[in-house]
Order: C-alpha cells, then sequence, then structure tokens
C-alpha cells in the first residue's frame, strides 16, 4: 500500500504535462509537497494543486505518460481523500486553487463522475468557494459536464491535435468529433446559456510534435476555436518522447515551436490576426523570428504615418502592443507625435518599431537611436 505523499507525488508528476501556465511549471514546483504548481492570473503568479484523481487509463494515446499500453505504477485516489488533501494545503495557505484532472480509469462518466464528486465535496460539504479548474474527459454525458460547469471556475478538453486524422494517429480509443469537438460546443452552448456557470469559460490545449500537422493547421483550428466556441484560453504541450510509450523513439520538436506558437496564438487572440497575415516555410512559423515580425516584413503596410494610423494598423507594428497603440491614439486626440522619444515614453519598442513607422513624411532611421 503505498503511503499517501508517495502516491501524490506521482499522481502530481502525470498532471505536469497538462498546463496552467505559459513558462514551464517544472521549474516553478515546491519540490517538498507534491502537487503544487504556479499558474498566471491577471499577470500574478498563483500557486495552484494540480493533480490527477487517477492515472489509470483505458485510452492509448501514444504520446502519454499515462498511455494502457506502459507499464508503471497505476493509483487512484478516493474523493473524499483528495479534497482532504487539497483543504489542507489550502487551509495552511500553501495553494490558492486547484486544478484537477484525470486519466480515464474504466468508464468514462464513472470517473468523470468521481471528478465532479471532489468539487461537490469541496463547494458543498467544505464551503470552498476559490478558484477550480476541472478537465472535462473526452466523451463524458451533457449531464455530467453541466454539473462540473456548475461547480467550476474554469473547464477544458484537451483537443490534442488540429484535424481529426492527427488525432486517430495517436489514439486509437478517442474520437475527434465526437468525444472532443462535440463537447466543447456544448459547453459552449451550455455556457451562453447561463454565462454564471464557469465564469472563466473553456480552455484547451494542443500536444506540439506528436504528430505531423503544420502550424497552419493549428492556427486554422486555433482561429476557428476562437470563433466559433469562444475558447478563452490555449495552451502547447510540447511532445516528450517519454520512455515506455509507443512514440519513445521519435524525435522532439524543437522547443522554440511552442514558443512561436504562442506568439502566433496571441497574435490571433488579441491582435486579430487573420490566418492569411501570417508567414508560413511549408506550414511551419520561422523559428528564429516571432510571427509579428516576419508577418511585418512582409506587409505592405508599412511604413505607417505615426499620426495617421489606425488602431488595427499600430496594434501590428512589431514593438507596439494594444496599451502603447491606445497611448498613442489618445495621445493624438491632444496634439501630433513630433518625435521617436514620445513613443518611447508610452511604452512602444522603439528599436523594432522605427523602421516601421515615419513621422509626417520623414522616415525614422533608428540604426543610432538608443
Ligand atoms: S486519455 Fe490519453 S492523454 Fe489522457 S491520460 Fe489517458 S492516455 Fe493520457
Amino acid at each position: 500500500m503505498l503511503e499517501r505523499k508517495r502516491k501524490l507525488q506521482i499522481l502530481s508528476d502525470s498532471a505536469q504535462f497538462d498546463l496552467c501556465d505559459y513558462s514551464a511549471d517544472e521549474k516553478q514546483r515546491n519540490v517538498n509537497l507534491p502537487g503544487i504548481y504556479y499558474s498566471s492570473m491577471k499577470g500574478c503568479k498563483v500557486p495552484l494543486f494540480k493533480v490527477l484523481l487517477s492515472n489509470k487509463c483505458y485510452n492509448d494515446c501514444k504520446y502519454c505518460l499515462n498511455c494502457s499500453k506502459r507499464e508503471f505504477t497505476r493509483i487512484e485516489l478516493e474523493p473524499d481523500e483528495l479534497s482532504k488533501v487539497f483543504m489542507d494545503y489550502y487551509e495552511k495557505r500553501y495553494v490558492k486553487g486547484l486544478f484537477l484532472s484525470s486519466a480515464t480509469i474504466d468508464d468514462v462518466d464513472n470517473t468523470m463522475e468521481k471528478l465532479v464528486e471532489v468539487v461537490r465535496i469541496l463547494r458543498h460539504d467544505k464551503g470552498y468557494d476559490g478558484y477550480i479548474h476541472l478537465k472535462i474527459l473526452p466523451g463524458t454525458s451533457k449531464e455530467l459536464i453541466k454539473r462540473a460547469m456548475e461547480l467550476s471556475n474554469r473547464v477544458s478538453i484537451n483537443i490534442e491535435t488540429a484535424t481529426a486524422d492527427g488525432l486517430s494517429a495517436l489514439s486509437s480509443t478517442k474520437d475527434y468529433k465526437i468525444d472532443i469537438i462535440r463537447r466543447m460546443k456544448w459547453i459552449k452552448k451550455i455556457h451562453d446559456k447561463n454565462p454564471d456557470l464557469t465564469p472563466s469559460g473553456q480552455s484547451t490545449q494542443f500536444i506540439v510534435g506528436a504528430v505531423e500537422e503544420t502550424d497552419q493547421e493549428i492556427l486554422k483550428r486555433i482561429s476557428w476555436l476562437y470563433d466559433k466556441l469562444n475558447i478563452k484560453r490555449t495552451y502547447f504541450s510540447s511532445f516528450q518522447a517519454l520512455d515506455g510509450t509507443p512514440l519513445e523513439d521519435k524525435p522532439e520538436p524543437d522547443p522554440r515551436r511552442s514558443i512561436r506558437l504562442y506568439q502566433a496564438d496571441a497574435l490571433v487572440k488579441s491582435y486579430n490576426f487573420k490566418l492569411s497575415e501570417f508567414e508560413f516555410n511549408e506550414g511551419f512559423l520561422d523559428l528564429e523570428m516571432d510571427p509579428k515580425y516576419v508577418a511585418a516584413l512582409k506587409s505592405d503596410l508599412f511604413p505607417l504615418n505615426i499620426n495617421t494610423a489606425t488602431y488595427d494598423e499600430l496594434i501590428r507594428v512589431p514593438g507596439i502592443g494594444p496599451i502603447s497603440a491606445k497611448r498613442i491614439i489618445s495621445k493624438r486626440r491632444k496634439s501630433r507625435i513630433n518625435s521617436l522619444d514620445e513613443l518611447k515614453g508610452m511604452g512602444v519598442w522603439v528599436k523594432r518599431a522605427g523602421k516601421f513607422l515615419y513621422i509626417d513624411g520623414y522616415q525614422s532611421n533608428l540604426d543610432n537611436f538608443q
């Protein structure tokens, strides 16, 4: 019989591939207490208890630590036991929220019932009213999804791949359109009907490099997810060739690929970039330069007059983000912008932006700008 701390260590190690932060969680983990990871929330790092209910899985996702084909210690915590550990961490102020997931133990709904029971105990029996991010297992029934949403701040289903063919190449037990996309649509419908449920909406996660999909295919899917399903956040987990999995010999992707995808994702989500604005080389983003800079180098839009450019044009300039673009527009309502120094004071990365701008007929030459 494994002692609880050891069980928690195994289950929190298994949870590390479910991301709740842009940066590498692993480095920020508190090694003395299993399951504590840091997430970014409104610009702050917040400690969360991130754990799986179980690592027993009947699915056979070829890249996954918990793949049914892999041999290792399989364990499961009872909902009561898990909720007790969480409350202990919470009351001692080690964590400020819960990120709960599980492998699919036997039957999808049986496992999901147990996850929902953990959250029900916390909300109803223990009176916990803090943050809960609950994973919805692919294939979960609509009734259970609704119950999960009634109890959680955020829910998510990992989409894993950009296409149905991609998922079929990785798993023989999960159906992309039925088990994942259909469930994501249900979440949106339930949320649209009652926005008080899961106030933080739904997020999702891709595994990058486990299957031969291009960045272009991934970004096409992401654009669709934001547009049609109102996804709040997308995470990218870089494929790792784990020992004992069917993909243990597959080469891992360049770690910069996920970084470029995060940057492109931000452009789609917050800068309203269209897929046609990105530059791809045989479907892949440039690994050396960020996608906004690459797109700007190829665009006919530049150079822009800083005193007449619209908001949408300004945020396409490398070195200008939404905040500095708003400051520029606000400043222009009062007076013209006459120098690069003024832009620097508004948060513009002038060395980067300069070659894409001109000030009333004068194209800035920033080679000597400090
Ligand atoms: S469903 Fe697939 S990805 Fe999820 S734990 Fe099981 S094997 Fe891993």
